[in-house]
Protein backbone atom coordinates (compact mmCIF):
# COMPACT_ATOMS: atom_id res chain seq x y z
CA UNK A 1 0.00 0.00 0.00
CA UNK A 2 1.37 3.70 -0.95
CA UNK A 3 1.86 5.89 2.04
CA UNK A 4 1.67 9.36 1.81
CA UNK A 5 3.39 11.59 4.76
CA UNK A 6 2.24 15.12 4.69
CA UNK A 7 4.33 17.85 6.17
CA UNK A 8 2.40 20.55 6.94
CA UNK A 9 0.94 23.75 8.94
CA UNK A 10 -2.00 23.13 8.10
CA UNK A 11 -3.12 19.43 8.40
CA UNK A 12 -7.23 19.67 8.07
CA UNK A 13 -6.17 22.33 4.54
CA UNK A 14 -4.68 18.28 3.38
CA UNK A 15 -7.12 16.21 4.85
CA UNK A 16 -10.52 17.42 4.08
CA UNK A 17 -10.53 17.40 0.37
CA UNK A 18 -9.08 13.97 0.84
CA UNK A 19 -11.50 12.72 2.78
CA UNK A 20 -13.98 12.82 0.35
CA UNK A 21 -15.30 11.04 -3.02
CA UNK A 22 -12.86 8.13 -4.73
CA UNK A 23 -9.80 9.03 -2.30
CA UNK A 24 -11.64 8.99 0.61
CA UNK A 25 -12.86 5.56 -0.05
CA UNK A 26 -9.51 4.04 -1.11
CA UNK A 27 -8.28 5.61 2.39
CA UNK A 28 -11.04 3.56 4.10
CA UNK A 29 -10.31 0.45 1.76
CA UNK A 30 -6.72 0.53 2.50
CA UNK A 31 -5.70 0.57 -0.89
CA UNK A 32 -3.32 4.09 0.59
CA UNK A 33 -2.50 5.70 3.41
CA UNK A 34 -2.37 9.74 4.14
CA UNK A 35 -0.79 10.84 7.31
CA UNK A 36 -0.43 14.34 8.23
CA UNK A 37 2.44 15.32 9.90
CA UNK A 38 2.02 18.82 11.67
CA UNK A 39 5.53 20.96 12.18
CA UNK A 40 4.10 22.73 14.31
CA UNK A 41 4.20 20.59 16.82
CA UNK A 42 7.75 19.98 16.16
CA UNK A 43 8.62 24.01 17.40
CA UNK A 44 10.26 24.19 20.48
CA UNK A 45 9.50 27.44 20.80
CA UNK A 46 7.72 28.56 23.72
CA UNK A 47 4.98 30.46 21.15
CA UNK A 48 5.45 27.49 18.97
CA UNK A 49 6.93 30.24 16.26
CA UNK A 50 8.20 28.07 13.09
CA UNK A 51 8.72 31.31 11.13
CA UNK A 52 11.11 33.75 11.19
CA UNK A 53 12.07 36.67 8.87
CA UNK A 54 15.01 36.16 5.99
CA UNK A 55 18.52 37.27 6.05
CA UNK A 56 19.49 39.79 3.51
CA UNK A 57 16.07 41.37 4.03
CA UNK A 58 13.27 41.34 1.75
CA UNK A 59 8.98 40.72 2.26
CA UNK A 60 7.40 37.69 4.68
CA UNK A 61 8.26 35.27 6.94
CA UNK A 62 10.48 31.69 6.01
CA UNK A 63 9.83 28.57 7.78
CA UNK A 64 12.72 28.34 9.86
CA UNK A 65 14.81 24.47 9.57
CA UNK A 66 14.13 22.77 12.80
CA UNK A 67 10.89 21.93 13.14
CA UNK A 68 10.68 20.47 9.32
CA UNK A 69 13.95 18.56 9.95
CA UNK A 70 12.30 17.13 13.62
CA UNK A 71 9.24 16.21 11.77
CA UNK A 72 10.94 14.36 9.25
CA UNK A 73 13.22 12.92 11.44
CA UNK A 74 9.99 11.58 13.13
CA UNK A 75 8.29 9.85 9.93
CA UNK A 76 8.34 5.88 9.95
CA UNK A 77 9.99 4.43 6.83
CA UNK A 78 7.77 2.54 5.06
CA UNK A 79 9.01 0.03 2.48
CA UNK A 80 11.72 0.10 0.29
CA UNK A 81 11.00 2.93 -2.57
CA UNK A 82 10.88 5.95 -1.30
CA UNK A 83 10.74 9.85 -1.96
CA UNK A 84 10.68 13.33 -0.30
CA UNK A 85 9.46 15.71 -2.28
CA UNK A 86 9.34 19.95 -1.51
CA UNK A 87 5.79 21.37 -3.39
CA UNK A 88 7.49 24.34 -5.02
CA UNK A 89 6.58 26.73 -7.39
CA UNK A 90 10.25 26.28 -8.75
CA UNK A 91 10.20 22.69 -9.27
CA UNK A 92 9.66 20.43 -12.42
CA UNK A 93 5.50 20.45 -12.89
CA UNK A 94 3.76 17.66 -12.14
CA UNK A 95 2.59 15.68 -15.72
CA UNK A 96 0.38 12.13 -15.74
CA UNK A 97 4.27 10.98 -16.58
CA UNK A 98 5.50 11.64 -13.15
CA UNK A 99 2.22 11.12 -11.33
CA UNK A 100 2.79 7.38 -13.08
CA UNK A 101 6.52 6.75 -12.29
CA UNK A 102 5.08 8.37 -8.72
CA UNK A 103 2.26 5.77 -8.11
CA UNK A 104 5.15 2.42 -8.06
CA UNK A 105 6.99 3.95 -4.56
CA UNK A 106 6.30 2.41 -1.42
CA UNK A 107 5.70 5.85 0.63
CA UNK A 108 6.00 9.69 -0.66
CA UNK A 109 6.81 12.38 1.79
CA UNK A 110 5.22 15.46 0.82
CA UNK A 111 6.61 18.64 2.44
CA UNK A 112 4.72 21.88 2.09
CA UNK A 113 6.18 25.52 2.69
CA UNK A 114 3.88 28.37 3.80
CA UNK A 115 4.77 32.06 3.81
CA UNK A 116 7.86 32.74 1.29
CA UNK A 117 8.97 29.22 1.71
CA UNK A 118 11.52 27.30 3.50
CA UNK A 119 15.22 27.99 4.75
CA UNK A 120 17.24 26.35 2.00
CA UNK A 121 19.66 24.26 4.31
CA UNK A 122 16.81 21.79 5.42
CA UNK A 123 15.64 21.27 1.56
CA UNK A 124 19.23 20.60 1.03
CA UNK A 125 19.38 18.28 3.87
CA UNK A 126 16.24 16.36 3.19
CA UNK A 127 14.31 17.33 0.06
CA UNK A 128 15.29 14.75 -3.28
CA UNK A 129 12.92 16.57 -5.60
CA UNK A 130 10.98 19.81 -6.33
CA UNK A 131 7.54 19.42 -8.06
CA UNK A 132 5.64 22.28 -8.89
CA UNK A 133 1.54 21.51 -9.77
CA UNK A 134 2.14 24.91 -12.16
CA UNK A 135 3.30 28.14 -13.20
CA UNK A 136 1.74 30.23 -10.61
CA UNK A 137 2.35 30.59 -6.87
CA UNK A 138 -0.11 29.31 -4.06
CA UNK A 139 -0.20 31.19 -0.95
CA UNK A 140 1.20 27.45 0.70
CA UNK A 141 2.10 23.91 -0.65
CA UNK A 142 -1.03 22.28 0.81
CA UNK A 143 -3.22 22.34 -2.34
CA UNK A 144 -0.53 21.09 -4.21
CA UNK A 145 -0.13 18.18 -1.86
CA UNK A 146 -3.76 16.76 -2.59
CA UNK A 147 -3.56 17.67 -6.22
CA UNK A 148 -0.09 15.18 -6.09
CA UNK A 149 -2.13 12.74 -3.78
CA UNK A 150 -5.25 12.64 -5.81
CA UNK A 151 -3.54 12.23 -9.49
CA UNK A 152 -0.74 9.65 -7.94
CA UNK A 153 -3.42 7.95 -5.93
CA UNK A 154 -6.14 7.69 -8.48
CA UNK A 155 -3.22 5.05 -10.71
CA UNK A 156 -3.07 2.66 -7.88
CA UNK A 157 -4.85 -0.50 -8.72
CA UNK A 158 -8.28 -0.80 -7.49
CA UNK A 159 -8.45 2.85 -6.92
CA UNK A 160 -10.84 3.63 -9.75
CA UNK A 161 -13.06 0.71 -10.59
CA UNK A 162 -11.34 -0.30 -13.57
CA UNK A 163 -8.09 0.07 -15.13
CA UNK A 164 -9.61 1.53 -18.60
CA UNK A 165 -10.67 4.47 -16.96
CA UNK A 166 -7.01 6.11 -16.85
CA UNK A 167 -5.85 4.62 -20.12
CA UNK A 168 -8.32 6.00 -22.47
CA UNK A 169 -8.16 9.58 -20.70
CA UNK A 170 -6.45 13.06 -21.36
CA UNK A 171 -2.82 12.97 -21.64
CA UNK A 172 -2.47 9.16 -20.67
CA UNK A 173 -2.14 8.46 -24.21
CA UNK A 174 -0.67 12.26 -25.22
CA UNK A 175 -3.44 13.41 -26.29
CA UNK A 176 -6.68 15.05 -25.16
CA UNK A 177 -9.59 12.96 -24.60
CA UNK A 178 -12.30 13.03 -26.88
CA UNK A 179 -16.35 14.74 -25.89
CA UNK A 180 -18.63 12.27 -23.87
CA UNK A 181 -22.08 12.59 -23.95
CA UNK A 182 -24.56 10.73 -21.45
CA UNK A 183 -28.90 10.53 -21.65
CA UNK A 184 -30.63 12.25 -22.79
CA UNK A 185 -30.17 12.20 -26.62
CA UNK A 186 -30.83 15.49 -26.78
CA UNK A 187 -30.30 18.12 -24.35
CA UNK A 188 -31.26 22.19 -25.47
CA UNK A 189 -32.38 21.11 -29.37
CA UNK A 190 -28.66 19.76 -29.88
CA UNK A 191 -28.38 15.41 -30.33
CA UNK A 192 -25.29 13.40 -29.36
CA UNK A 193 -23.29 12.68 -32.09
CA UNK A 194 -25.17 9.51 -34.52
CA UNK A 195 -22.31 7.60 -34.77
CA UNK A 196 -22.02 7.12 -30.36
CA UNK A 197 -25.62 6.07 -30.69
CA UNK A 198 -24.83 3.26 -33.46
CA UNK A 199 -23.23 0.16 -31.97
CA UNK A 200 -20.61 0.23 -34.60
CA UNK A 201 -17.30 -0.03 -32.52
CA UNK A 202 -14.80 0.27 -34.80
CA UNK A 203 -16.67 3.75 -36.49
CA UNK A 204 -16.41 4.85 -32.89
CA UNK A 205 -12.99 4.59 -32.07
CA UNK A 206 -12.71 6.42 -35.16
CA UNK A 207 -14.56 9.41 -34.45
CA UNK A 208 -13.00 9.42 -30.95
CA UNK A 209 -9.76 9.17 -32.26
CA UNK A 210 -10.56 12.20 -34.93
CA UNK A 211 -11.82 14.68 -31.68
CA UNK A 212 -9.15 13.97 -29.57
CA UNK A 213 -6.59 14.56 -31.86
CA UNK A 214 -8.74 18.21 -33.15
CA UNK A 215 -9.00 19.03 -29.51
CA UNK A 216 -5.23 18.41 -29.17
CA UNK A 217 -4.45 20.52 -31.77
CA UNK A 218 -6.77 23.55 -30.76
CA UNK A 219 -5.69 23.15 -26.58
CA UNK A 220 -2.66 21.72 -26.26
CA UNK A 221 -0.24 21.59 -29.42
CA UNK A 222 2.89 21.11 -27.61
CA UNK A 223 1.37 17.48 -26.30
CA UNK A 224 1.59 16.32 -30.18
CA UNK A 225 5.35 17.55 -30.47
CA UNK A 226 6.51 16.64 -26.80
CA UNK A 227 4.30 12.86 -26.23
CA UNK A 228 6.99 11.89 -23.80
CA UNK A 229 6.40 14.68 -21.30
CA UNK A 230 2.69 14.20 -20.74
N1 LIG B 1 8.80 32.66 -2.33
C1 LIG B 1 8.51 31.45 -3.04
C2 LIG B 1 9.01 31.57 -4.48
O1 LIG B 1 8.99 32.66 -5.04
O2 LIG B 1 9.37 30.52 -5.06
C3 LIG B 1 7.02 31.17 -3.06
C4 LIG B 1 6.48 30.77 -1.74
S1 LIG B 1 4.77 30.35 -1.81
C5 LIG B 1 4.02 31.87 -1.45
C6 LIG B 1 4.52 29.41 -0.36
C7 LIG B 1 4.56 27.91 -0.56
O3 LIG B 1 3.51 27.52 -1.42
C8 LIG B 1 5.81 27.34 -1.18
O4 LIG B 1 6.81 27.15 -0.22
C9 LIG B 1 5.31 26.03 -1.76
O5 LIG B 1 5.35 24.98 -0.82
C10 LIG B 1 3.87 26.35 -2.12
N2 LIG B 1 3.61 26.59 -3.55
C11 LIG B 1 3.35 27.78 -4.12
N3 LIG B 1 3.14 27.67 -5.42
C12 LIG B 1 3.26 26.36 -5.73
C13 LIG B 1 3.15 25.62 -6.93
N4 LIG B 1 2.90 26.19 -8.10
N5 LIG B 1 3.32 24.28 -6.87
C14 LIG B 1 3.59 23.68 -5.69
N6 LIG B 1 3.70 24.34 -4.52
C15 LIG B 1 3.54 25.66 -4.52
Amino acid sequence: MLRFDVMTLFPEMVKAPLSESIIGRAQKAEKLKVVCHNIRDYSKDRHHRVDDTPYGGGKGMLMMPDPVYDCFCAIPKEGERRRVIYLSPKGKVLTQKKARSLATFDQIILLCGHYEGIDQRVLDEIVEEELSIGDYVLTGGELAATVVIDAVGRLIDGVLPDPICHEEESLSSGLLEYPQYTRPVEWHGVRVPEVLQGGNHQKIRAWRDEKAVELTVKNRPDLLSDKGES
